[in-house]
């Protein structure tokens, strides 16, 4: 240890190291000492470079601080939006039971309940009065809701026209362009391009992440997909569709190991959904190894599983299925599907 701290060029064995030459490109001894100082024929260039190591402390010392200080404005933040979130969500929980029981005045032609509340009805349609974003989000969500989504999207349009960094329009315009027709490539295009927009703006936006996947994947683009399924996978939130769709894509790429990984994490969360197993199943169809689910979920899933049934067929036209069920040894959840070419 103490090595080091003497210098390594003859003649200066006696001499304590007092820097580092922190040159990026300096091919000699990194450490110096005095007489090294002195020395004009070493490290010529590194001058502008040269560190005392009290100095070096200091820096990093500092930086240390910088980190904390961060981590300490960090918690706190985390705090105060935590704080702020909760009184948000109560509010919105409030003036939803409010309205809730306005409509239902309504319903019931309780006019009596529908004066005590008429401060809040006046409130609410002056508010309406106001042709601003907001109003017409809300006019958008509500038509898209009922699928008129060639109006929503007028609507969202209107909106993006005014303002462009409304993250949440444009996932809202990328949900309606995908909902008008499935199959129609340039509408799944412009909602990919809608949900880019929305996670450039948001990058914590896990539902665009998530239905921009899906578009890709419908439009074939299994990579591209990939990436927004797996960005989306590493929030730490479970979602099934996301994983499923992973799963899909990785069958599709040949990586069944990993496949069969995420869909047994499916199995995991849930045993008694089926759609994992079919998953894993096509892929043991595929090499020839029968995929198993137990009879007791046969009885009580028979309308999924004749589902299932229906989309193997579909899956592999070319191939004929017996369906045989039976109890298996393990009791785990098996349906043995036998291959007839
Ligand atoms: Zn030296
Ligand atoms: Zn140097």
């Amino acid at each position: 240890m103490h090595q080091i701290y003497r210098c390594q060029y003859l003649n200066h064995s006696d001499q304590e190291i007092i820097g580092i030459c922190l040159n990026p490109s300096c091919k000699q001894t990194r450490q110096y000492c005095y007489k090294c100082l002195m020395d004009n024929q070493l490290h010529q260039n590194c001058r502008n470079n040269f560190q005392k190591i009290n100095q070096i402390e200091e820096v990093i010392q500092t930086k240390l601080n910088y980190l904390e200080y961060l981590q300490y404005q960090l918690s706190q933040k985390l705090k105060v939006l935590e704080k702020a979130w909760l009184n948000w969500m109560t509010e919105l929980q409030q003036e939803q039971a409010k309205i809730v029981k306005i409509l239902e005045s309504l319903k019931n032609h309780n006019f009596f309940l529908l004066k005590q509340n008429l401060p809040s009805v006046i409130q609410f349609f002056l508010s309406l009065q106001n042709d601003n974003n907001h109003n017409k989000f809300q006019k958008g969500l509500r038509l898209a809701k009922s699928c008129d989504l060639l109006n929503a999207i007028k609507i969202f349009d209107e909106i993006l026209k005014n303002d462009e960094k409304y993250p949440d329009c444009y996932y809202q315009k990328g949900l309606a362009l995908m909902k008008i027709d499935k199959k129609r490539q340039d509408y799944l295009q412009k909602s990919v391009e809608c949900f880019r927009k929305a996670i450039e703006m948001n990058k914590f936006h896990f539902d665009a992440y998530k239905n921009q996947g899906i578009c890709l994947f419908q439009l074939e683009q299994y990579d591209q997909a990939l990436k927004c399924f797996t960005s989306a996978i590493t929030y730490g939130i479970y979602d099934k569709e996301c994983l499923l769709y992973k799963a899909k894509i990785l069958q599709k790429k040949d990586e069944n190991f990993e496949a069969c990984n995420i869909l047994d994490k499916i199995i995991n969360q849930d045993s008694q959904d089926l759609e994992p197993y079919f998953y894993k199943g096509v892929y043991l169809i595929q090499v020839e190894v029968y995929p198993y689910i137990i009879q007791k979920s046969m009885i009580r899933h028979r309308d999924v599983l004749i589902k299932l049934l229906v989309l193997i067929q579909i899956m592999f036209k070319h191939i004929s299925y017996r369906v045989i069920c039976c109890l298996s040894q393990k009791n785990q959840m098996m349906l043995e599907i036998t291959l007839i070419r």
